[in-house]
């Protein structure tokens, strides 16, 4: 069996590179005789991976040294309630902006802990846009104001980042992280899912400006304790050990292979020209998503016809494009192309929507 071209949503692909080594390694780690797996997180060889990996992502990101980087368990999902238990803890107000499904999951988990507001929301047109947003949207005495940076199920993403008026903002970056550079200093903190661009399901990054730290809630869960787990270094319990040497890998293969994050967003951008100029060229496929909001990283499109939609996604699995289904919630198609998505596999599958519309014309 070949290696599929995976449009899937998260987990997704990762870089052929990084899993021929990881399999190279999988039994037996360097001189260790044993498999990551199977090493203690307090060994001198675990910590060297740990400590690489998290040096690695300071570098590639540019986080500068007043922010911790956290390796953390339980999906993005488990951040939305430890964002209120760390930060939901001065006026108790916090205010969210609406683009998507999981801020909306974000902000209904939120709504448990205290007075939240939607300060904003593209409800009102399918969530085909990013509201404009400025400093003036939002409560002044909010503990914090939360955004989600790029909406996978939609296939919208912020293109600047929104004024808070010094608000601390916060950022569920889960399926941007790493796609470009970001500048970290205009957040107070951002987190994410590794099964998008970082490596696989289970492992979440935080990164935390330091003066957030130590403003937990009395009856904050020490899993969910951000400043438990940077004073511990991750390692407050065994942390997710082989996710984040998985991570390292991927970290590595951004740095010596792709050359940054520059280089990565210029293949991104390439890659995603690629599919918004096939769409924009020609009349077949919906491109739902607002131009000026389009994604990165989640190309959404459709025939406009449930049948076709259904076809499509059949036809492109047997000719080797897998999961491209929309998100059930939303249907049409939906083409994730993150970081380890090659070029090669944008224009096939260019080429297969073609031969497609020929074949099927709507009646
Ligand atoms: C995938 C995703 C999530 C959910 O992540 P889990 O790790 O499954 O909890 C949250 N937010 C965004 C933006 C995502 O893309």
């Amino acid at each position: 069996m070949q290696r599929v071209y995976n449009f899937s949503a998260g987990p997704s692909m990762l870089p052929l590179s990084v899993l021929e080594r990881a399999a190279r390694e999988l039994v037996n780690y360097g001189e260790a005789g044993m498999s990551v797996m199977e090493m203690s997180h307090r060994s001198p060889e675990y910590e060297a991976i740990l400590f690489g990996a998290r040096d690695s992502l300071q570098r590639i990101l540019q986080i500068p040294d007043n922010y911790k980087i956290l390796f953390l368990q339980g999906g993005a999902s488990t951040q939305f309630a430890a964002v209120c238990y760390n930060l939901l803890n001065g006026s108790g107000k916090a205010d969210y902006v609406v683009t998507g499904q999981f801020s909306k999951k974000a902000m209904q988990e939120a709504q448990k802990y205290g007075d939240i507001r939607v300060a904003a929301s593209s409800e009102d047109r399918n969530n085909t846009y990013i509201p404009a947003l400025s400093a003036k949207d939002f409560r002044p005495d909010a503990d914090y104001v939360h955004i989600c940076l790029n909406n996978t199920i939609y296939g919208t993403r912020y293109h600047t980042i929104p004024d808070t008026g010094g608000i601390p903002l916060v950022a569920d970056v889960s399926s941007c992280i790493l796609s470009e550079p970001l500048d970290i200093a205009r957040f107070g903190v951002v987190y994410a899912g590794a099964q998008k661009n970082v490596g696989p399901a289970g492992l979440t990054i935080v990164i935390v400006r330091d003066d957030l730290l130590g403003k937990a809630r009395k009856d904050t869960p020490a899993m969910l304790n951000w400043q438990l787990m940077a004073e511990n270094d991750s390692m407050y319990n065994t942390p997710p050990c082989y996710a984040i040497y998985m991570a390292g890998l991927v970290f590595e293969w951004l740095e010596k292979e792709v050359g940054g994050l520059e280089a990565m967003a210029s293949l991104n951008q390439q890659k995603a020209a690629v599919l918004y100029d096939y769409l924009d060229g020609q009349n077949y496929y919906l491109a739902p998503a607002e131009k000026p909001y389009r994604s990165l990283m989640n190309v959404t499109f459709k025939t406009g016809d449930e049948e076709l939609d259904k076809q499509f996604a059949k036809q492109a699995a047997a000719a080797g494009f897998k999961n491209i289904k929309g998100h059930r919630s939303v249907g049409g198609m939906r083409a994730s192309i993150y970081n380890a998505m090659p070029r090669e596999g944008v224009e096939k599958l260019v080429r297969f929507m073609a031969q497609f519309a020929d074949a099927h014309p709507k009646a």
